[in-house]
């Protein structure tokens, strides 16, 4: 442990946990993209359906804090069949599963859903929790002992070139020549990439999977709140419900919906199947009355007239930012600062360095700017940014403030031909 953390920290990668998340500083990075974290309003309804639950639960004497147990033994309440079931009819899907996270969901069901001759294709930017899932899935295959399975058969997975649907295509074509006729092929993207911030091509992607008998599934935690009808998603918003290649949605309720955890919508098949064969679903704690609440009530609060001006006023945001910074970069071309396509609340700022992308993030912050680097291993080396995360709750003048200070940076940093300083500006 010692010497890989000694590794880390010779290469100036080693990650530590802020001691507080800066106090006073603007917000420039959490998830909380409707701003439904810090909305009073909300955490009174929550409060109130609490409540609710509590005296109902108390007249048969059942638990109302803590689900008691895994979903298979006593963790399934009644409380949980009923916030499944406004899930399901929430998201337009057949049926729902909770899970905690969705990184227990993504890891789960990537990892349990292909059995030895099927295979997942995969954009080659999904999130760690898909990864991890997808490499969970591909040991079980390895040392799967199916005799009808030959070894060419034991394909679990093969990335794909991201966003990218002849990728996608030449990939879809060689598995199935791989793996036969009778193979089911499984097609995992993101609705909107969390480090770039770019949507997922999704209707051309579902075309391309149904071409090949291949099936969708689409990971939606960084456009449920912020996409479609009530916030419902990429493919609500392209009315793909319906889609014949598309399995199922992810969505996710610990950024735009404000608190926590995941659900699962797609077909009651697939609902059966991951309650017998997705391991963090059966082996861990059900989720708490609390986060059950609040799941459903951030969902039916910002489907309304409140969650519609919200997403407006962010998009609105997004327009402005876009706008400044393709003022302030135009004059810096060739200087490798750019401003990734992306019409969501994720904006990135490829500053490539790992010390350049700190020293900004440092210069911006230490004026109140709370933006965050990313570096390796989360994004590429050479790739390094600022994630810039825009919120319902930023004002323009935020904004203006955000951009000049980057601006100055910049300037300063080409001037220097090295670190820029921000902070003196
Ligand atoms: N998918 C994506 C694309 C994510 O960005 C994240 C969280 N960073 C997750 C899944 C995991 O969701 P959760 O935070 O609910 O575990």
């Amino acid at each position: 442990m010692k010497r890989a953390l000694q590794k880390r920290a010779s290469t100036g990668k080693l990650r530590r946990l802020p001691e507080t998340v800066l106090p006073g500083a603007v917000d420039f990075t959490s998830n909380d993209y409707l701003g439904l974290a810090r909305c009073p309003e909300l955490a009174q309804r929550i409060q109130d359906e609490s409540r609710r639950v509590e005296s109902l639960a108390r007249v048969h004497s059942g638990p109302f804090i803590g689900a008691t147990g895994s979903r298979l033994l006593s963790g399934t309440t009644w409380y949980h069949n009923e916030v499944e079931n406004w899930l399901a009819s929430f998201f337009r899907r057949e049926s729902a599963l909770v899970f905690n996270s969705g990184y227990d969901l993504n890891l789960g069901l990537l990892a349990c859903l292909s059995r030895p001759g099927d295979a997942i294709l995969f954009d080659e930017l999904v999130h760690n929790s898909s990864v991890m899932g997808l490499r969970l899935g591909a040991w079980r295959h390895l040392h799967s002992d199916s005799a009808s399975v030959s070894k060419s058969k034991k394909l679990h997975s093969m990335v794909f070139r991201h966003n990218d649907v002849d990728s996608l295509e030449s990939r879809l074509e060689k598995s199935r020549a791989l793996l036969g006729d009778q193979a089911l092929l499984f097609v995992a993207v993101e609705a909107v990439y969390s480090m770039d911030g770019d949507l997922a091509p999704l209707s051309q992607i579902c075309d391309a999977a149904a071409r090949h008998g291949a099936c969708v599934i689409v990971d939606e935690a960084h456009s449920t709140g912020v996409l479609g009808p009530g916030g419902r998603g990429l493919v609500c918003a392209e009315g793909l419900e319906d889609h014949p290649a598309l399995l199922c949605s992810i969505h996710t309720f610990g950024k735009a919906l404000g608190c926590h955890g995941a659900v699962l919508c797609g077909p009651q098949l697939l609902r059966d199947y991951c309650v017998n064969y997705c391991a963090p679903f059966i082996y861990s704690t059900a989720p708490s009355f609390h986060s059950l609440a609040s799941m459903r009530l951030a969902a039916e609060y910002q489907e309304g007239p409140e969650g519609d001006r919200r997403r407006s006023r962010l998009h609105a945001l997004v327009h402005v930012f876009r706008k400044a910074m393709d003022g302030a970069l135009v004059k810096r071309e060739g200087s490798g600062h750019r401003l990734l396509p992306s019409s969501t609340a994720i904006q990135a700022l490829l500053v490539p360095g790992n010390e350049r992308v700190m020293a900004v993030a440092a210069a911006l912050q230490a004026v109140g700017l709370d933006v965050r680097p990313l570096r390796p291993p989360t994004v590429p080396a050479g790739k390094e940014r600022l994630r810039v995360v825009l919120h319902f709750h930023n004002t323009e003048e935020e904004l203006r403030i955000l951009v000049q200070r980057l601006s100055d940076w910049l300037n300063e940093s080409l001037m220097e031909g090295g670190s820029g300083g921000a902070g003196s500006t």
